[in-house]
């Protein structure tokens, strides 16, 4: 016979597993409620010249909303939204309003948007871009799309189609959190990327002494002028990591030290205010590499 103690845990964990379907389930109503009622928000995060700090472009990020204040990050309802076939409304939402906003912008800032690997196999995704544009009067060179290798683990062929479809309406294209998969650097010769994004694990938490770090993120930087794409750092938080990123040859740098993600009315005021200015090279402490 079973002794008490060992009931007793298995009640404790067959009610955690009810809690946890009980939450899952409520995240799915958020998220069905939120697409039904256009309920999203999209925030933009700056990113900005390793030259010389000014803003460049700004990354489109989802936001969605939590009834009692704050947002359900989008690690988490991301993958919610596609496991309930939602996510293509949702990208094409994204795309429309990021294209809108930025058409609003100056006319040398551009917008990023992330892109799920399901909006590849739904509608045509082609179509749903050159439908943004059009909808928006937003020039194709202003927008980037980002996608993470994870999409190209399938299907490589009808992907690297749809991105050469995608290149000739003039949008760009960004390899996003490169570093992180199986094969990133497998897939950058299949296509010619015109940008790549280095993960931001690499760089939160970098000590200037980390040899190890400044070798690969050096690395990463020569692949991307060699292969004749631009690169991104994103999570820079400090002074110091944007110094040494510049110093390494990154072209663009993203995070919390120039700005967090920022809501749509908020990048008008942001854009008034003077930039981050980066440390002078001369004045950068000695990068022994
Ligand atoms: P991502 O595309 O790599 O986006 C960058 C993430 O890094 C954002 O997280 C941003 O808030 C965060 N970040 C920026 N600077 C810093 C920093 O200095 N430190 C730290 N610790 N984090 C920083 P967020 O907004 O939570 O988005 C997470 C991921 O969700 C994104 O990663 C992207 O993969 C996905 N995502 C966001 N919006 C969309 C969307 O519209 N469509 C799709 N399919 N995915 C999206
Ligand atoms: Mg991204
Ligand atoms: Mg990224
Ligand atoms: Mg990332």
């Amino acid at each position: 016979a079973q002794s008490p103690g060992v009931r007793n845990h298995v009640c404790r964990f067959e009610l955690g597993m009810e809690d946890e379907i009980r939450h899952r389930r409520e995240l799915e109503a958020l998220v069905e409620n939120a697409a039904a009622n256009d309920a999203f928000e999209l925030h933009f995060q700056p990113v900005v010249s390793a030259r010389d700090g000014a803003p460049v472009y700004f990354e489109a990020l989802l936001r969605l909303p939590r009834p009692g204040g704050g947002y359900v990050p989008p690690s988490i309802f991301v993958p919610i939204a596609e496991d309930l076939g939602l996510i293509n409304g949702i990208g094409a939402w994204a795309l429309n309003r990021a294209c809108r906003a930025a058409a609003g912008w100056p006319d040398a800032l551009g917008v990023a948007v992330n892109l799920s690997p399901l909006q590849f196999s739904g509608a045509d995704l082609n179509q749903v871009v050159a439908q943004a544009l059009a909808a928006s009067g937003l020039a194709p060179r202003r927008l980037e799309l980002e996608i993470t290798e994870g999409l190209l683990l399938k299907h490589t062929e009808s992907v690297l189609h749809q991105l050469q479809g995608l290149r000739e309406i003039g949008v760009s294209i960004a390899m996003d959190d490169f570093g992180t998969g199986y094969s990133s650097l497998g897939y950058l010769w299949r296509f010619p990327f015109d940008k790549i994004k280095i993960d931001r694990s690499f760089i939160v938490g970098w000590q200037a002494n980390d040899r190890h770090v400044a070798h690969i993120l050096r690395t990463i930087v020569s692949l991307g002028r060699t292969l004749n794409m631009l690169v991104t750092a994103e999570g820079i938080e400090h002074a110091a990591q944007a110094a040494l990123l510049r110093d390494l040859g990154c072209d663009f740098l993203q995070g919390f030290h120039f700005s967090r993600p920022l809501p749509e009315a908020e990048v008008a005021p942001y854009l008034l205010q003077p930039h981050t200015v980066l440390a002078d090279p001369r004045r950068t402490p000695a990068l022994q590499l």
